[in-house]
């Protein structure tokens, strides 16, 4: 493996390193990896001729600054990871070589979607995370980019910032990954006790409550019962649970027996946000 810690020189070995018909596949990251990462690896490996990860942990999207400063760093373990997954060069910047100018300003059109959901717990979330993958996709441009299910939002944003950009990489979404309780496997879950661990893994089994429950009319007496079951297992705090159009995110208040609905949930335990999602049909 390859490390480069500059993009103009990333961006020479790539120019010199392109074949025709080798696909140059990408899997960015904050690093904390686990196995939800590496499968993203994995399967890029399987699909692209050129592996390219990378690790930045970008500030620009963490709209609370302790979140950030709590971020985990794990950069040996990472390493190690990434090199027997198979992976040929790692990309890890700093916040100087991504934002040379500075805090960034510019916005990008995503429409509605980044407002929903995370975006309305999360201002200015969306529009960090785009800053960053534009710098990222310039540098690398990627014919595959690999991202995951866990965060299904952020897949939909980036296909939005994949149009206005006008780009040929094909976005590749890779199933959520999850400990045998269910739990999604998140670097977040780092900071919980092991009982927090086992409680959390009921935001799954409330999902699926969903999925198992959901018919034809009102979806608002299945959120309310998955809502119930966060709080009697001691969640301290539900940003939302709802159940959504797969492609807009608009809430989906009477379902129609045909529309793609997928659940999502996002609340707080023992102080850590988590997130998760279920395609529900
Ligand atoms: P992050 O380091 O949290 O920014 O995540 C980097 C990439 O890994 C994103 O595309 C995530 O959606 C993906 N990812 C994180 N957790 C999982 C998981 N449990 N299963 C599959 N992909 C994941």
């Amino acid at each position: 493996m390859i490390l480069f810690k500059r993009a103009d020189e990333l961006k020479q070995y790539l120019l010199k390193h392109s074949l025709p018909g080798k696909k140059r596949g990408f899997v960015p990251t904050m690093g904390a990896l686990h196995e939800g990462h590496i499968s993203l690896i994995r399967r890029c490996r399987q699909e692209s001729g050129l592996v390219i990860c990378s690790i930045f942990v970008n500030p620009t999207q963490f709209n609370d600054p302790a979140d950030f400063e709590k971020y985990p760093i794990t950069i040996e373990n990472d390493i190690l990871l990434l090199e027997s997954a198979g992976t040929d060069i790692l990309f890890l910047p700093s916040v100087n070589e991504i934002y040379p100018d500075g805090t960034p300003s510019e916005h990008y059109a995503l429409g509605d979607i980044e407002n929903l959901l995370e975006g309305s717990f999360r201002p200015g979330h969306f529009q960090g995370v785009c800053q960053v993958m534009f710098r990222l996709l310039r540098a690398v441009e990627p014919h595959l980019l690999f991202m995951g299910e866990k965060d299904y939002q952020q897949c939909m944003v980036i296909k939005q910032l994949l149009r206005l950009m006008e780009s040929s990489t094909e976005l590749v979404i890779s199933p959520t990954q999850r400990e045998t309780s269910g739990l999604a496997m998140s670097s977040r879950n780092m900071r919980l006790s092991e009982k927090g661990k086992e409680t959390a893994a009921i935001i799954y089994q409330a999902l699926r409550w969903i999925k198992a429950h959901l018919q034809k009319g009102p979806t608002d007496g299945l959120i309310d019962y998955a809502n119930a079951m966060l709080t009697a297992a001691g969640f301290d705090k539900i940003d939302y649970i709802s159940i959504a159009h797969a492609d807009t995110l608009i809430p989906v208040t009477s379902w129609d027996d045909n529309t793609p609905v997928v659940a999502l949930a996002a609340a707080f335990l023992e102080q850590v946000r988590l997130i998760d999602n279920l395609a529900l049909n």
